[in-house]
């Protein structure tokens, strides 16, 4: 059988198949596999799935053969988050160019007027439960007509607070639609959800979450106010160890302020990184996306919720500043590595502050193997905050640190026993002029805004962390950002 029979058996239609073969696909993902003859055959699908799986175009084929157009808005395509609407909805013009949609990227953040505009001609629309019941209570969207209702994500809609945003939109939607839900994990609350809205779904699960075989994971002790040294000596080194295997580098930062802290930082210790968070103004998130997507931005230092959902290619290495304090979120960073069968490493820098979020991950992702390297030598580097313009350095530049120093310190291992987790608008193909081609990119990001998140969320006290707060100790012994800390931490 040769590649395209591999997309035909599974009945899709011509207009996709001529796109899918210009993108040069070897052949369908598993979950394209499992669920496209069931969506094409009219079935509710309930289906574990994550970012990177190839689930846009396993339900987009079924949207794109029964949507027509000039029947105004068929498709609804439901995501968590600005990015990935963008994501999804650049995704749907490109499967759907020969067939000529109209898809519509819907999300708040931007000006609602162009939205209702380009909402008039719509065919699909892939949208944020926010912006989007906004433009229902101005009368501004039609729904009578939605055949097809996608629920992306629906684990992380969840976790956001849309809800009972999502059960609105749902109930304005006809009854006779067909209604696919995509998630990374099915919920007790997902299920009754499902129970309660669609019609005896189909439930198909894909194997592996991870490709724990393709994936390197390892990580580091390392004090407090060494952190950083430590991170910015592995930058340097991994990049020269192995030249062919350094791509992009994410290094995740639990808050907004940690992010800035560290991308400023890094720049001036002459590592070119970037920043994105939910902080960021909706164009500058753009930018730094389209330069890490097409190669100019090297590292890129992020929060979960602006990397949430990025299809970014080329991620070698991932960098755990602070470990992630949602187990969840943990194996979402990984995962944005060691995709389509290229390697990757996940490097974990843990510090005292860290520790009941890494046991929580190992408690969680039991089948997780996070090895333990030997903290190497690395020099002790100042570092600059924006408060108050004072540099902390501990006891002076290019001191060295001592191999595993930092995990004698600590008096804790960590073993696998211890534990117990904004946007570059694409053009649609058409309206740029130009053909699918084999190289499509993506370059998309920003995130809806939560109206239910507490803005005000700083990283996770420890005990032992607030007792030095208590003490009036806070900054005279470390030099992490956290130790900075006011009330102005974002969580993103
Ligand atoms: P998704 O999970 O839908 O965001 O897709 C992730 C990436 O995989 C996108 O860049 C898709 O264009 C790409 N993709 C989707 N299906 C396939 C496939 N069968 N083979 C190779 N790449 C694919």
């Amino acid at each position: 059988m040769n590649k395209m029979e591999q997309f035909e058996k599974l009945g899709i239609c011509e207009h996709v198949l001529k796109v899918v073969k210009a993108k040069k696909f070897e052949k369908p993902s598993e979950i394209q596999e499992k669920t496209i003859p069931l969506i094409l055959d009219g079935k509710d699908v309930v289906a574990g799935s994550k970012t990177g799986s190839g689930k846009t175009l396993a339900f987009g084929a079924g949207i794109i053969q029964n949507v027509e157009p000039k029947n105004g808005v068929q498709g609804l395509i439901l995501t968590p988050t600005r990015e990935l609407a963008e994501q999804v909805a650049s995704q749907m013009q490109e499967f759907s160019y020969y067939k000529k949609l109209e898809v519509v990227p819907v999300y708040g953040g931007v000006s609602i007027e162009n939205q209702i505009k380009k909402v008039s001609h719509a065919n699909i629309v892939v949208a944020t439960p926010g912006r989007l019941l906004d433009h229902m209570n101005r009368n501004s969207i039609d729904l009578s007509n939605v055949s097809f209702l996608v629920l992306d994500e629906a684990d992380r809609m969840w976790d956001m607070g849309f809800k009972d945003d999502v059960a609105k939109i749902v109930t304005k939607c006809p009854k006779d639609r067909q209604t696919l839900l995509f998630s990374a994990t099915i919920s007790g609350e997902l299920a009754s959800f499902s129970e309660k809205y669609m019609k005896a779904p189909v439930e198909i699960s894909v194997e592996h979450y991870v490709d724990a075989s393709k994936l390197h994971q390892v990580y580091y002790d390392a004090r407090d106010n060494e952190k950083f040294s430590l991170l910015v000596h592995l930058l340097k080194n991994e990049q020269s160890k192995n030249p062919e295997n350094q791509n992009l580098v994410m290094v995740f930062c639990n808050t907004r302020r940690n992010a800035d802290f560290v991308a400023k930082n890094l720049k001036l210790n002459a590592v070119d990184a970037h920043v994105i968070h939910g902080g960021m103004d909706q164009s500058k998130r753009m930018r730094v996306l389209k330069g890490f997507d097409n190669g100019t931005v090297n590292v890129l230092v992020c929060t979960d919720v602006a990397a949430r959902g990025l299809d970014i290619k080329g991620v070698s290495h991932i960098y755990n500043y602070d470990m992630a304090a949602d187990a969840k979120d943990y194996v979402h960073r990984i995962g944005r590595t060691a995709r389509a069968g290229e390697s990757g490493v996940a490097i974990n820098i843990i510090t005292s502050r860290d520790y009941d979020n890494f046991a929580n991950v190992q408690k969680h992702n039991p089948e997780l193997r996070i090895e333990r390297e030997m903290t190497p030598k690395f020099e002790r580097i100042f570092v600059k905050f924006d408060e108050d313009k004072r540099s902390f350095g501990g006891r002076g530049n290019g001191r060295t640190s001592s191999p595993s120093r930092g995990r004698q310190s600590s008096g804790r291992s960590f073993g696998r026993s211890s534990g117990s987790r904004d946007s570059s608008p694409r053009r649609s193909p058409r309206s740029d002029g130009r053909k699918p081609s084999g190289n499509f990119r993506r370059s998309s990001s920003s995130r809806d805004s939560n109206p239910r998140r507490s803005s005000g969320e700083g990283p996770r006290r420890t005990q032992g962390s607030f007792r030095r707060e208590q003490r009036g100790e806070r900054n005279k012994r470390t030099n992490n950002p956290s130790s900075n800390r006011s009330s102005n931490f974002k969580r993103d």
